[in-house]
C-alpha cells in the first residue's frame, strides 16, 4: 500500500534492523526503543490493524511473537514482556498496517507506563447488562 512505512520497509524502500523474516512476517526493532530490544511483528500483507486481519495470518504473525518473546527474556534476561496491539487511532494506532508490539521489561520500576487506569464512576455501572450486550452465542 502506498505511503504505508511498514510497506516500505518490507519492500526494502526504507531501511530497519530486521530481526526475523519469512515469506509472510517480518520483525524489526521499533525505531524508538521503549525499552532495550522492543520489537514489532508485522505480516508482509498490508491489513489495517488486528481487528481486520485473517485470523490464519494473525496465527503466522502470533507465532514469530512468541518465538521473539521468549528470545527477548533468555537473550537480553529480560524479566517480563508486553505483548501489545493498538487498533484504530483512539487506541494510540499511528502506524495503520497490523504489528504486535514486544517490549521487554528488566525492571518494575522502569519509567515505561502501561495502565489500565481503575474509573470510579465506571465501576457503578451494570456489569450484567454490559455482558449480555457483549456476549458471543457460538
Ligand atoms: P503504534 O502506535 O501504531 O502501535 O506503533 C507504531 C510504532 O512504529 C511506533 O512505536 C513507532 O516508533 C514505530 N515506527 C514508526 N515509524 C517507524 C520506522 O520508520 N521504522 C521503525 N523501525 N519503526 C517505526
Ligand atoms: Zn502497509
Amino acid at each position: 500500500m502506498s505511503h504505508c512505512i511498514f510497506c516500505s520497509i518490507i519492500d526494502r524502500k526504507i531501511p530497519a534492523h530486521i530481526v526475523f523474516e519469512n515469506d509472510d512476517v517480518i520483525a524489526i526493532l521499533d525505531i524508538t526503543q521503549s525499552t532495550i530490544g522492543h520489537t514489532l511483528v508485522i505480516p508482509k500483507t498490508h491489513y489495517e490493524n488486528f481487528l481486520v486481519t485473517p485470523l490464519n495470518i494473525v496465527h503466522k504473525v502470533i507465532t514469530i511473537a512468541q518465538s521473539i518473546a521468549q528470545r527477548q527474556m533468555t537473550v537480553f534476561s529480560a524479566k517480563g514482556v508486553n505483548t501489545l496491539m493498538n487498533s484504530y487511532h483512539a487506541a494510540g494506532q499511528t502506524v495503520m498496517h497490523f504489528h504486535i508490539h514486544l517490549i521487554p521489561r528488566y525492571d518494575e520500576h522502569d519509567q515505561i507506563r502501561i495502565e489500565i487506569n481503575k474509573h470510579d464512576a465506571l465501576s457503578q455501572l451494570n456489569l450484567h447488562d454490559i455482558a449480555v450486550k457483549l456476549r458471543i452465542v457460538e
